[in-house]
């Protein structure tokens, strides 16, 4: 087995997992297969290019009482990788206490399953601190049970990560999971929490479980199945993820969009161009006989979930994995509370994504602030040397980077580069404060924004400026004033720095050459 990471951004990464059956791309969602009511044709997968499917080994052996245990690839009619949930939640469910963990592991071994999950006691939802506890440690002494008595070292065997929204218990439990020996971890419980939209709390929890877990192996999360959710979840680490909500949404009529949930009774074209979509209307499917009607649309609802896959691992080629956040945030309110979330771990996020990126990023704003290359940002520029006491020019940063290159600024930045009493900083929409000394360094030239001139928007940055020139200290300043922004940044020095000297020069309807004749003019 192995595990290959080819791209990373955020804590979502491109990778390969190779099982005893084949190899597949991360991130990937395996389809849940009902062993006992298939809806698709094990066909339609490998046409599909799906090549990892996932089935209940318990609901299998349930299914087929005193039958001698057989191939899954078999039993399913699908050759590549099959991974086997343990069926803990349905034991849980309905109370059958006639399995054993170890005759589970047993039971996942005799079928040939690629991927196999140990029995471990779920948290579920609404367990207390203690309950949720208790289900850690009993998951942590069914792993080690399990690790006993597993022989088949071709498969690739999960561990799941409990506590529920406990996230201390989270905590402990993916550190205790973690010292043991499984190829891939998973965290466990969450589908409750993505009923109710509690995106606040599943982002702790896998923040929780991420920071225990060795990094080198993938994690999976439980249950997570719709395509709107994808780009958040992948954002925080989760290399897999398993779900029938394509066929359970299928059998009630609803159709899976990457921006949310329509139903087919209020849908009068499509909009996806997938072979299903595109071979029938609406209409017409909706006059189709109820099982037909629920295949085509199960093709559609998982080729969704897999063209979004395709979408964010692009996304991640091109270091764009958080613009694809905001848009999904802006474009469902749901989803906002989930990236507001997500910024609070934005120093954690920040840790794991490339301080160089092929292409440049996008400033939307204020939500932007946070993504990990404007955390970064202010980090350095908190750390350029400061030399106390020298005159400091501000000029407006524009839309043209480097910020010196504009031409209206270029002939005042070439008079004064080389003076050793001044210093440049331009006020910028999207950095704030960008001194000269950082003009040229990614992502700044590669920055895409616009100004949206929102005033609080500028009231924000002329803050950031501001505390900015407090700590250099000058002994006086020249705010080449442009704009509302110009304004802004004016009435914030005098409020927030009455003691420092500035002095406005206005770069509306002035020539550049005659804003640094006054500014010399007036160099004390
Ligand atoms: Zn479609």
């Amino acid at each position: 087995m192995s595990f290959q990471v080819q791209g990373k951004d955020l804590l979502g990464r491109i990778g390969t997992l190779t099982t005893k059956s084949g190899s597949f791309q991360t991130p990937h969602m395996f389809p849940v297969v009902d062993p006992n009511r298939p809806v698709l044709d094990p066909k339609f997968y490998s046409e599909a290019g799906i090549k990892a499917i996932m089935t209940n080994a318990y609901l299998l052996k349930r299914g087929r009482p005193g039958q001698l245990p057989k191939d899954v690839h078999g039993t399913l009619g699908f050759k590549e990788t099959v991974a086997t949930d343990s069926g803990a939640y349905q034991i849980l469910e309905y109370g059958h206490v006639g399995v054993k963990p170890s005759e589970i592991v047993a039971y996942q071994e005799k079928i040939h399953t690629d991927i196999g999950v140990i029995l471990d006691f779920p948290t579920g939802f609404r367990s207390d601190a203690r309950r949720a506890g208790w289900t850690v440690d009993e998951t942590v002494r069914r792993a080690d049970e399990a690790l006993k008595r597993i022989k088949r070292k071709d498969i690739l065997w999960v561990g799941p990560v409990q506590g529920g929204v406990h996230i201390k218990e989270v905590a402990r439990s993916a550190v205790e999971m973690g010292k043991r020996p499984f190829s891939i971890y998973a965290l466990g419980s969450p589908t409750e929490l993505m009923e109710a939209q509690r995106f606040d709390v599943l982002v702790d929890m896998i923040v929780a479980a991420k920071k225990g877990l060795p990094h080198s192996r993938p994690l999976h999360l439980f249950g997570a199945g719709h395509p709107a959710m994808f780009p958040f979840i992948v954002a925080l680490g989760c290399d897999l993820f398993d779900s029938a909500a394509y066929a359970l949404y299928a059998r009630t009529g609803r159709y899976l969009t990457s921006d949310g949930t329509q139903e087919l009774a209020e849908i009068e074209e499509f909009s996806c161009m997938c072979k299903i979509c595109d071979s029938t209307t609406p209409g017409e499917l909706r006059r189709l006989d109820p099982s037909v009607r629920e295949k085509l649309l199960s093709k559609h609802n998982l080729l969704a979930c897999f063209s979004e896959l395709r979408r964010i691992r692009e996304a991640i080629r091109k270091g764009h994995l958080w613009d694809l956040l905001e848009h999904r945030a802006y474009a469902n309110p749901a989803f906002e509370k989930f990236l507001a979330k997500i910024v609070q771990h934005s120093p954690f996020l920040e840790q794991f994504t490339p301080t160089v990126k092929p292409r440049g990023i996008s400033h939307f704003g204020e939500a932007s602030d946070h993504r990990p290359e404007m955390v970064r940002y202010s980090v350095r520029r908190s750390r350029v040397p400061v030399e106390w006491g020298k005159a400091l020019v501000l000029l407006p940063g524009r839309w043209r980077r480097p910020y010196h290159e504009d031409p209206r600024n270029l002939p005042i930045v070439s008079k004064l580069a080389n003076k050793s009493n001044v210093s440049i900083c331009f006020y910028t929409v999207p950095f704030g404060p960008v001194p000269m000394e950082l003009d040229e360094t990614f992502p700044l030239a590669q920055t895409e924004s616009f100004d949206s001139h929102d005033s609080r928007m500028y009231e924000q940055k002329a803050e950031q400026v501001a505390a900015w020139v407090k700590r250099l200290s000058p002994k006086q300043v020249f705010l080449v004033s442009e704009g509302e922004y110009g304004v802004t940044l004016g009435r914030e020095f005098s409020g927030a720095t009455p003691k420092l000297k500035i002095i406005r020069v206005h770069a509306k309807g002035s020539k550049p050459d005659r804003t640094v004749g006054s500014i010399i003019r007036r160099l004390g």
